[in-house]
């Protein structure tokens, strides 16, 4: 039996059901917190709380299974998502990697090959222990890998991330989630280097692309092999959702509907982006947008059940899965 690692353990892949593939709970910054508290973080309880009401109303709209792509450089902090998960119905499922566009933490500038302390690559060794073994002391297992390619390109700092993600694909394999930037056509950039270094590009799912009216750079990205998530429905500071619904739409009629994604990449709690901020910029931007106005936006247009299963449910079944 072929089962999913969620927050509160192993699940057979045929109960994840229909998921959201690429969302956040909290997106946090403990050393900024710690040191300068944030007025809209009200407290653990209460956003735990949070969390738990969005969470379960998510579940009673059909929702089944949700990723949580909060990896370290987001304030991944595992023993609140399983406050959370121990009192929702609802899958979390979370993930390892490293965020960042440019630079790493000095903590990775002094330690590695090479190095100041010098000694092995300590990111691919803990890349492979959260996915084998768990996060920290949680037990907890993370299923994908998340990597960042932004306006930057690859710089050395995200060379080292996408080098230690293709060696802990290669060792567990886990697909690697990717952040891109549709404006640079980074998604093309991190074809050709997981070709490189030997991941199958079947095995990434590329990220952002919904962000994207490029039907060409869609298409060339799947045709590569790749699933791609149209995975922020509601961020319409970026790209309006009559604009996101056409793409999918059209993606669909071409029979993409096999090699595609959907999610919002919303949030509880975000540092980056407080939730005052969010609800006067972009107020469709939450977890529940795709549930209550994507899919009957969609079906209204003629897509069908079945095209609509293939995307919630196989497909998110299929990049959970991984190579086996
Ligand atoms: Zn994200």
């Amino acid at each position: 039996m072929t089962t999913i690692e969620t927050v509160r353990g192993p699940i057979a892949v045929e109960d994840i059901g229909v998921t959201l593939t690429h969302e956040h709970i909290f997106t946090k910054n403990p050393e900024i917190e710690q040191n300068w508290p944030d007025p809209e973080w009200e407290g653990e309880e209460p956003m735990i709380q949070k969390a738990v009401d969005a969470l379960t109303a998510l579940k009673a709209n059909g929702i089944d299974t949700m990723v949580d792509l909060t990896v370290p450089g987001l304030g991944r902090y595992i023993p609140r998502i399983q406050q959370v998960a121990a009192r929702v119905d609802l899958n979390i499922v979370v993930a390892t990697g490293f965020y960042t566009f440019k630079d790493l933490p000095s903590f990775f500038q002094t330690h590695g090959p090479g190095l100041m302390v010098d000694g092995p690559e300590l990111m691919s060794e803990f890349f492979v222990r959260d996915i084998t073994e768990g996060i920290g002391d949680t037990g907890v297992k993370a299923v994908f890998i998340k990597i960042a390619t932004d306006e930057f390109g690859i710089t050395p700092g995200v060379e080292r991330v996408m080098n230690a993600a293709a060696e802990a694909h290669k060792a567990t394999g886990a697909t690697i989630s990717t952040h891109t930037h549709v404006e640079h056509f980074t998604g093309r950039l991190q074809q050709e280097f997981f070709r490189k270094a030997g991941v199958p590009l079947e095995n990434v799912l590329i990220g952002h692309c919904g962000d994207s009216t490029d039907l060409d750079y869609l298409k060339e990205l799947m045709d590569n092999g790749s699933t791609i998530g149209l995975d922020r429905f509601g961020m319409e500071q970026v790209l309006r959702d009559d604009r996101r619904i056409e793409m999918l739409v059209q993606l669909i009629e071409l029979g993409y509907a096999e090699k595609i994604t959907l999610s919002h990449d919303a949030g509880i709690f975000s540092i980056n982006t407080p939730p005052s901020w969010r609800s006067r910029v972009s107020p469709n931007w939450h977890h529940a947008n795709i549930s209550d106005n994507i899919l009957p936006a969609i079906r209204e247009r003629g897509v069908s059940e079945e095209s609509i299963r293939q995307i919630m449910v196989t497909n998110a079944a299929r990049v959970l899965t991984g190579r086996r």
